[in-house]
């Protein structure tokens, strides 16, 4: 999965271009930059890649959430319901914005549970935030439909899934709002960075602004523009763009190597019968960034993982024990604690999220996810399909 395997002359020549002028800012300057504007080239290339009217570059994955969410005027009190099984920057986000994080139960796509989202809808509820977690996606058909129904806000998280397709879309082009994160671990990189990609222009128009200080960028004098709506700081620099020019001309090659060694191990462990596979929806493609596979039950699953490591097969994770991944550890969201003082709606909002969830538990504790990269050799990869088998065999 991460692009920073494939760095080479290609990033290189990127960055040496804004290197070569001095000018690090996307906004102003223009007689110094010799032509470059690397964000603006990126946002273009974003649009075209994902076949969305619009795309916003930002600082990281985590400030394109929290640009998306304000875009869509999403703020104090309200509620965005998301999965139990992500990263700690979709309910960081919600927070950021005032607003209340839902969890939510998944299934065995490892996403949102369309059911458990129905349940989960409450009179405050504005927005679905679907993550596409580990290389595949949530089941989007049916989670649209419910946001339709309920006129809710559809933000698809792709930070983990860029390049993968639902019903021949691209991952993040079928809801109101997409966002991926180009931090350094992952498919496309600019080091730190993200994106939003949508087709609405409203929403488009309000993030350029919104990421830069209000800034409504009329005219040709930075100082003189005016300010419809307060704003923040969320820009990516011209170098971490620039890098992620590159990376993104690579994107169709990553998937492509990918799909060709996730497709070598998942048939090696095809031929186990204890082991299934994450449920894929019926009209998605994977970005094969990590080959998911459930074992019969947890103590099986804990074997497993163990065995993997024991057998020399790295970048395996058993997610239900994770920090960063999954709720039963995320104790500082659980009991609230922040630095400087919550509102009243988040405090008591957050409290609904005080419970257990046994259908995502059911999954998760089952759930092995491994790793797809880039610069395995051929050898490499059988090798390693071999040992994945004698692993997981050694404990059935
Ligand atoms: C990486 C990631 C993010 C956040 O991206 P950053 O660029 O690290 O801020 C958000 N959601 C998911 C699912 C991620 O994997």
């Amino acid at each position: 999965m991460p692009g920073f395997e494939l760095f080479g002359a290609e990033e290189r020549k990127e960055v040496q271009d804004v290197l070569d002028n001095g000018v690090l800012m996307r906004y102003g300057f223009d007689p110094m930059r010799n032509g470059h504007h690397k964000a603006l080239e990126l946002e273009q290339n974003l649009a075209k890649r994902m076949n969305t009217q619009y795309a916003q570059v930002v600082s990281s994955g985590t400030s394109a959430l929290t640009v998306a969410l304000a875009c869509a005027e999403i703020g104090a009190g309200d509620e965005v319901i998301m999965p139990t099984f992500t990263f700690v920057a979709s309910f960081e986000a919600i927070l950021s914005v005032g607003a209340v994080p839902v969890l939510c139960d998944i299934d065995d796509t490892l996403t949102l549970d369309p059911e458990a989202v129905e349940k989960a809808i409450s009179p405050k509820t504005k927005a679905i935030m679907p993550v596409h977690m580990c290389g595949s996606m949530a089941d989007l058909a049916a989670l649209k439909a419910i946001a339709q129904k309920h006129n809710l806000i559809l933000l698809e998280d792709a930070c983990q899934a860029i390049g993968g397709t639902y019903d021949g879309k691209p991952l993040g082009s079928y809801g109101d709002l997409g966002c991926f994160s180009f931090d350094f671990v992952k498919m496309v990189t600019c080091g730190e960075g993200g994106g939003i990609i949508t087709n609405s222009e409203k929403f488009a128009d309000r993030a350029h602004m919104y990421h830069d200080h209000g800034h409504d960028h009329v005219g040709n004098d930075r100082g003189a523009e005016s300010h419809p709506f307060l704003g923040y700081n969320f820009r990516i620099s011209e170098l971490n763009a620039a890098v992620g020019i590159a990376q993104l001309r690579k994107l169709d090659h990553i998937l492509e190597v990918q799909e060709k060694h996730y497709t070598i191990l998942r048939n090696a462990l095809s031929e186990i019968p204890e082991v299934t596979f994450r449920k894929v929806p019926e009209t998605g493609v994977e970005s094969y960034a990590f080959l998911n596979i459930f074992l019969p039950t947890e103590d099986l699953a804990r074997k497993a993982h163990k065995a993997l490591g024991n057998h020399g097969v790295d970048a395996c994770f058993y997610w239900f024990d994770n920090n960063w991944h999954y709720y039963r550890k995320w104790e500082h969201l659980l009991e609230a604690k922040s630095l400087s003082k919550f509102s009243e709606e988040i405090r008591t909002g957050l409290q609904k999220n005080n419970r257990t969830f046994e259908a995502s538990d059911a999954w998760m504790s089952r759930t092995v996810s491994c790793l797809i990269k880039l610069n395995w050799s051929e050898s490499e990869v059988n090798e390693r399909a071999s040992k994945m088998t004698e692993a997981i065999k050694s404990i059935l």
